[in-house]
């Protein structure tokens, strides 16, 4: 039996690529219940999460296909988003 190195592949919602589940920033929506997605840097907030490139080109894409929206089921906030890639 062969350990399997892969992980497990998720689709960036800014370009849509598959990548791998550490390449990726996992998006929550705020638990705290505010209409927001927040970053979960340690990927360990429950709920539904989506998955984006740490690179602003993919968080624009996202937001420009109204990717948030999609994924987290309404409207919500990115802004909290936006100000983790800010600087
Ligand atoms: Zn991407």
């Amino acid at each position: 039996m062969t350990r399997s190195t892969a992980e497990p592949l998720r689709t960036c919602i800014g370009c849509r690529r598959t990548a791998a589940r550490s390449e990726l920033l996992r998006l929550v929506r705020d638990p705290e219940g505010a209409q927001r997605v927040i970053v979960d840097p340690r990927r360990r907030l429950p709920g539904r999460g989506a998955w984006l490139h740490p690179d602003g080109a993919c968080l624009k894409q996202a937001v420009k296909r109204r990717a948030f929206q999609r994924a987290f089921r309404g409207p919500v906030d990115a802004t909290p988003v936006d100000d983790y890639f800010g600087d």
